[in-house]
């Protein structure tokens, strides 16, 4: 990928943490909020200064709530990284949304500030299974917005939904998915819920759909967004028509190791094969940006390296190799053999031969001719048990 850039930018701010919720995200004082955007200012402008003569391709505001603060906020910091970031002109420009704070003034300022594709969080269209979820908005609001962001002009519409939920069965499940695909968004996103440690969920009695239902909606999410004209490109993902038109550029960067910078508070980045994260203090990453926004980086890290970066990691070949393979193996495409030879100079066959041999035997890995390009990728079989067969590729 060169040259080109993907830019992160997190949000990390919430009205009310859901009760399966992970992410760096919290409540806050609207002066804290502010004092948080004046860093991320700060930190655009030292950032772009460092990676001048790369071209932005994609540019994700997410979090967090990113519509929750003042729709002013972000709408500058968007027009900052346009004035300081070399942003090409077809460039794709998501911003995720809650159906809960993504109120039409809010989508039409986001829609003229130059966002070009809006990422809604459903969930689900069950209000019980919502309110378990301890989500803020309803299956109305989720309509409400839905309509509203077609009317504000959003061609680009993905929704996020869950599978696995307590209480969910398949039938409520498949209730969900058919009604979003009458809605015809261009994108469609659909996760198992995983109950993560050290949230709410993960203290709490849940009643989770068993192993075999949990299958079938993983099954039913195939066929019926298939049979409605959505065709699978990676695990999780699925895009309108039969063509890469509707793919998110922005998650593909990631699953093919292209160069992204994270900016905002615990957001990570890689380029030149240094993986990093801006710390996850608020305080510390405030701080950083105010009063020491021109520190000088220590001398024995790259410059690019911005000051409120943690858990830096210089990825050897070994592990460039097994990034390259168990991310791109995330994708329906599969992994290029040409691109492999030409990032490590050797043969896929020569490194991973007695892997790809096996899973080729057993079915799920299948070699696959594509205009001229081979890729390796894993059958339907294996993107069903995906997790066992990229652990393969691990040294
Ligand atoms: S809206 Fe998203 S980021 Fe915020 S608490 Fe809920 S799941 Fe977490």
């Amino acid at each position: 990928m060169g040259k080109d850039l993907s830019l992160y930018v997190h949000i990390p701010f919430c009205e009310r943490k859901c009760l399966y919720c992970d992410f760096l995200s919290f409540n806050a004082e609207k002066s804290a909020m502010e004092r948080y955007f004046r860093a991320l200012e700060n930190e655009i402008v030292r950032c772009a200064e460092d990676f001048e003569d790369y071209d932005v391709k994609s540019v994700f505001f997410g979090g967090g709530t990113p519509s929750f603060p003042d729709q002013d906020l972000i709408c500058r910091m968007l027009q900052t990284l346009g004035e300081r970031f070399k942003v090409a002109p077809n460039a794709e420009i998501s911003i995720e949304v809650n159906p809960a704070s993504a109120i039409t003034d809010k989508l039409l300022a986001f829609k003229k500030a130059g966002f070009n594709r809006l990422s809604i969080g459903a969930q689900s269209l069950d209000d019980e299974e919502l309110k378990r979820l301890g989500r803020l908005h309803d299956s109305r609001m989720f309509y409400e917005t839905y309509e509203n962001a077609v009317a504000a002009g959003f061609d680009n519409v993905n929704v996020d939904i869950m599978s696995a939920l307590p209480g969910q069965s398949l039938t409520s499940y498949l209730e969900t998915l058919s009604k979003i695909t009458r809605l015809g968004p261009k994108h469609i996103s659909a996760y198992s819920l995983i109950v993560e440690e050290g949230t709410p969920f993960s203290e709490m009695e849940l009643d989770l759909p068993g192993e075999d239902e949990d299958r079938a909606m993983y099954h039913e999410t195939k066929r019926i967004l298939s049979e409605s004209g959505y065709h699978r490109y990676e695990i999780s993902n699925y895009a309108l028509g039969a063509d890469e038109t509707y793919e998110c550029y922005h998650n593909k960067v990631y699953w093919r190791r292209g160069n992204y910078l994270g900016l905002g508070l615990g957001a990570s980045s890689m380029a030149g094969n240094i993986r990093w994260k801006n710390t996850g203090n608020l305080s510390e990453y405030i701080k950083t940006y105010t009063e020491k926004k021109d520190k000088e980086c220590p001398s024995d890290q790259e410059s690019f390296i911005p000051p409120a970066a943690e858990d830096i990691e210089r990825l050897d070949e070994k592990a460039q190799m097994e990034e390259f393979m168990f991310l791109g193996l995330r994708l329906v495409k599969g992994v290029s053999m040409r691109e492999f030879r030409r990032q490590f100079g050797k043969d896929i066959f020569s490194v991973y031969g007695d892997v790809i041999d096996r899973y080729i035997a057993s079915g799920h890995l299948q070699v696959a001719d594509e205009e001229g390009e081979v890729f390796l990728r894993l059958s339907d079989e294996g993107l069903d048990v995906s997790n066992t067969i990229m652990a393969e590729f691990l040294f």
